[in-house]
């Protein structure tokens, strides 16, 4: 099989050895003679499984004990809905950042069961999308927790610095960044992510929260979505997603292997590093992202010339160079960069742009 690199934004590429490692044990698991995905979740191996899991990704991103980790349904969407459910009354407000497609989504959905409040948008200054100073937000008085993703997937703007909001819990939509960074858990009350990106398969999130967060959830939340019943009962409340909370495990085994999270987070920084210089050292391709919002995960990037990106696409698949189509609502192109794409995708990916310019510049 020739190399194929892998930019798709979601489910995205997992690592080379994790894959090689499930498709060795797909049929025959620790010796039983079965796939893992056909025992009981409450099996002495696969208890064992989770704790492994939950114990390498607590080591991985220093999660402290007063934390707990949730393996939960439902995907990134499904958190759009339990964090108002869990953390706030219906009559309360609730504060939310928006800074792309997948924060504005956060607040569609959380209106269905609290008061969103919008304290500031991502603007287009002089041509480039950033954000308002923070001194300009318009926070709520009484605000039940503070909503914001770090790194939008859609638009390539990510943050590297919090907001400051006091003692309001911080709540994090991670999907597309969690593990590619080190992180403080201790400056947030929760942090979400749906697996597909840096985690494993879609379908698994992956929640952090501050234990006296855990006990708020209103009464009527429906029990699959309820943070508090989830940590009583170890995450499996219901059946769990089990295959892919076993491969979930095996991409925190290969982080650790890789060095954990700040090892990686160098090569991410290299990453975007090459490709941001790539693309700005031409006119013939456009990122207009504000420097300090560039996402080092996801690198929209358009042709000047549009009528050009049929060919870009077709030609890229034929180098190997897979799913680098824009999102629909935002054309053009997108990289996908997660912790799983090897440096020598980037490079192979700016040498073939180096020469599609050549050739159509
Ligand atoms: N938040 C972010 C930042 C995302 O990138 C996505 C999916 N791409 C979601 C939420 C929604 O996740 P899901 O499709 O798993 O519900």
């Amino acid at each position: 099989m020739n190399t194929v690199y892998n930019f798709c934004a979601g489910p995205a590429m997992l690592p080379q050895p994790v894959m090689r490692k499930a498709q060795e044990e797909f049929i025959n698991w620790q010796g039983l003679g079965c796939s893992v995905m056909e025992i009981s979740h409450r099996s002495k191996p696969f208890i064992a499984l989770a704790d492994a899991a939950e114990r390498n990704l607590r080591e991985l991103l220093s999660i402290p004990q007063h934390y707990s980790v949730l393996f939960m349904h439902g995907g990134g969407r499904g958190q759009f809905s339990a964090v108002p459910l869990n953390l706030a009354e219906a009559t309360e407000h609730a504060d939310y950042l928006v800074t792309g497609a997948w924060s504005k989504s956060a607040v569609q959905e959380a209106e269905r069961f609290v008061t969103p409040n919008i304290v500031a948008e991502s603007c287009v200054i002089n041509g480039e999308t950033t954000l308002p100073d923070q001194a300009s937000w318009q926070c709520s008085d009484n605000a039940a927790y503070f909503h914001f993703c770090t790194n939008e997937t859609v638009d390539g703007v990510e943050l590297n610095v919090l907001p400051d909001v006091g003692d309001v819990p911080l709540v994090a939509d991670m999907s597309s960044t969690i593990l590619s960074r080190p992180l403080d858990i201790e400056k947030y009350g929760v942090i979400y992510a749906g697996a597909q990106k840096n985690i494993g398969p879609s379908g698994l999130s992956v929640v952090i929260i501050r234990n006296d967060l855990l006990d708020r959830a209103r009464h009527n939340t429906p029990s699959v979505l309820n943070y508090g019943l989830a940590a009583q009962n170890g995450s499996m409340y219901n059946t769990p997603p089990t295959y892919a909370w076993y491969l979930a495990g095996l991409v925190f085994e290969w982080l650790k292997e890789e060095g954990g999270v700040s090892a990686i987070y160098s090569r991410n920084k290299a990453k975007a590093a090459m490709l941001y210089e790539g693309i700005d050292a031409t006119d013939f391709y456009i990122n207009s992202i504000a420097s300090p919002y560039r996402s080092i995960m996801n690198v929209p990037f358009q042709l000047a010339d549009p009528t050009l990106d049929d060919a870009f696409l077709t030609q890229a698949e034929e180098n190997g160079l897979m799913a680098l189509k824009g999102h629909r609502s935002v054309g053009g192109m997108r990289a996908s960069i997660y912790n799983a794409m090897p440096i020598e995708g980037v490079k192979a990916l700016v040498d073939f742009m180096k020469e599609f310019e050549r050739k159509n510049g």
